[in-house]
């Protein structure tokens, strides 16, 4: 059924979508309707934490953009997956469970005005969502639906690499969820019992079962109804037709980094003079709605290793026995995570926090095949930690099925791509350590291995992709010109909120899943609080 009207409107089920629908409809008298785009993410290959890798690069569960040709990555395009289903990014993404370090939101609230978002004071949110199954921690919350627990497959070079990071001088952090990762590590996923907890599971299987909450797949968000400066209602399309749901409380764009913008600007919101390009009335002038879109550049390193590792599992007598072990146990290779080790490192002493964000897999790929590499292989991603080059998102047109452009100087800052020549660099020493250089066949990528600074340069802006970490094309702050206030209040629009990736200020140092369920459980208690006063 298809409710004519809702206290609390939600457009777009993703990570932060899921939670919000969860919190607000857990009061019986709040009516809740939710409007995701794609389909549900029921059924056992969206159980199967690697079935959810298999929904990318499909139109069904996968928004499929691509960016505009960019100048900073030699005039490449890329390719950008975003999930398009229940769960959003959580249903299709690596699992990698991290929350970034305690300066990351001291810095969102002490320099940016985000009044409230301190490390203390999103640390309870983090603990609220979660349900660890590990050792007992002050730092794990036990008690709410997502499930964080050790990966069921490791591989013992995860923490061989973790080891020569501290022969290369690295600190070894004990408990990265504490609000420190300046050092190396061992990662915790968003699994539970051997199965994927996207956000769909976690927040929304049993809450789907409240009939105050109605969540309509296959809806696709046109705009916002706004009428004298409140938001009223919202239009979507659904089978084919226009409808329109009714809001009694509040409208929350929850549509992602990379769509957020767009359902804001058909409603009006926006840089005025492209809103006019577009032919959109403008409602209100927003420049920054689109803008400041940030991500992790990311630069792979393969090396050729001596023991056996995940890639080698992908031959198909291989698989079937892995298939058939999670069939039977929930365990093997349908269980792994991307990233099982990671490291922060400074590019020069003198930074106060370390500006290379590490990756370690045991999954490596054959760079001229694109396929699992068929030798035993690991690899190393370096991310700029917290970059400071921009993009912009824009409307490509009025028509809501229509992709957003996506204009990005991925590499466009001089500090960012610095701190990749450096990274890529320190990379190639980390292996020489000696408790991982015993175990080093030889480099299989970047091929061949650039000579000087230059060389890297190109390697970099020749092959560096992205992290799948966009955020903060609606950002908060406590100025004027921000998108969005501290409590997430679209400025200049009464009952309109964003609560997503999106309204990160900058980007924490961090993977985005974990932030961005903490800011669904900031904001629904927000809006809760707001309601009782
Ligand atoms: C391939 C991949 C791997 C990743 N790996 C990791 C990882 O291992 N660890 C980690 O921490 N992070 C990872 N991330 C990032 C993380 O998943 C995202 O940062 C997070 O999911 C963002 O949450 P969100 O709520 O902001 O948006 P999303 O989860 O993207 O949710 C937005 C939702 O809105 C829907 N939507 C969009 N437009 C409309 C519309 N017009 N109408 C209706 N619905 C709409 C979308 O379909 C989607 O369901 C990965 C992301 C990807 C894509």
């Amino acid at each position: 059924m298809q409710p004519e009207s809702a206290d609390y409107v939600i457009a777009g089920g993703g990570s932060a979508g899921c939670v919000l629908a969860n919190r607000l409809s857990e009061n019986p008298e709040n009516t809740v309707v939710l409007l995701e785009a794609g389909p549900g993410a029921d059924g056992f290959m969206n159980r199967m934490p690697s079935g959810g890798m298999i929904k990318l690069g499909k139109p069904e569960t996968d928004w499929c953009l691509t960016t505009e040709p960019d100048p900073s990555l030699n005039g490449r395009q890329q390719f950008w997956s975003a999930g398009r289903m229940l769960g959003g990014g959580s249903s299709v993404n690596g699992m990698i469970y991290i929350r970034g370090d305690r300066k990351d939101y001291d810095s969102w609230a002490s320099e940016l005005g985000c009044t409230g978002w301190s490390w203390n004071e999103v640390f309870p949110f983090f603990l609220k969502s979660e349900g660890f199954t590990g050792q007992p921690s002050q730092t794990h919350g036990t008690t709410g639906p997502l499930g964080v627990s050790e990966p069921r497959m490791k591989h013992p070079f995860a923490q061989v690499f973790v080891d020569a990071c501290g022969e290369f001088g690295l600190r070894k952090v004990e408990d990265y969820c504490a609000g420190d990762v300046d050092g190396a590590f061992t990662m915790l996923c968003t699994q539970a019992n051997g199965q994927r907890s996207s956000a769909a599971r976690a927040f929304l299987d049993a809450a789907m079962k409240r009939p105050n909450l109605t969540v309509l797949t296959e809806a696709t968000v046109d705009k916002v109804l706004i009428e004298n400066g409140r938001a009223t209602g919202v239009r979507y399309i659904k089978d084919g037709e226009n409808r329109t749901v009714q809001c009694l409380g509040e409208v929350i764009v929850s549509s992602g980094t990379l769509n957020s913008p767009g359902v804001l600007m058909r409603s009006g919101l926006g840089p005025a003079a492209h809103l006019q390009d577009m032919g959109v009335e403008v409602v209100r002038d927003i420049a920054e709605i689109g803008k400041n879109l940030q991500e992790h550049a990311s630069f792979h390193s393969v090396f050729q290793v001596d023991q056996p590792t995940w890639n080698n599992l992908f031959k198909p007598h291989l698989l079937a026995r892995e298939f058939l072990k999670y069939l039977t146990v929930k365990r093997g290779l349908m269980t792994i995570i991307p990233v099982e080790a990671m490291a922060y490192l400074r590019s020069r002493p003198d930074l106060d926090f370390p500006d290379v964000k590490l990756s370690f897999g045991l999954m490596a790929h054959n760079a001229k095949t694109q396929k699992p590499h068929e030798l035993p292989g690991v690899v190393v991603y370096a991310n700029v930690a917290k970059p400071k080059s921009r993009g912009e998102i824009r409307l490509r047109s009025t028509d809501p099925i229509d992709k957003p452009v996506i204009d990005h100087r991925l590499l466009g800052h001089a500090d960012d791509i610095a701190s990749m020549i450096s990274g890529a660099k320190k990379v190639q020493e980390i292996f020489t350590m000696p408790t991982f250089a015993k175990h080093v066949v030889g480099p299989l990528a970047p091929d061949p291995m650039p000579q000087s600074d230059e060389e890297w340069e190109q390697a970099i802006r020749n092959s560096a992709g992205i992290g799948y970490h966009p955020v903060a094309t609606c950002r908060m702050g406590g100025d004027e010109a921000s998108v969005v206030d501290p409590r997430l209040k679209v400025r200049g629009v009464e009952g309109l909120r964003v609560i997503d990736a999106s309204v990160m200020p900058v980007m924490p140092a961090a993977n985005t899943n974990a932030p961005s369920i903490m800011i669904g459980e900031k904001g629904a208690e927000m809006i809760l609080e707001d309601a009782s006063t």
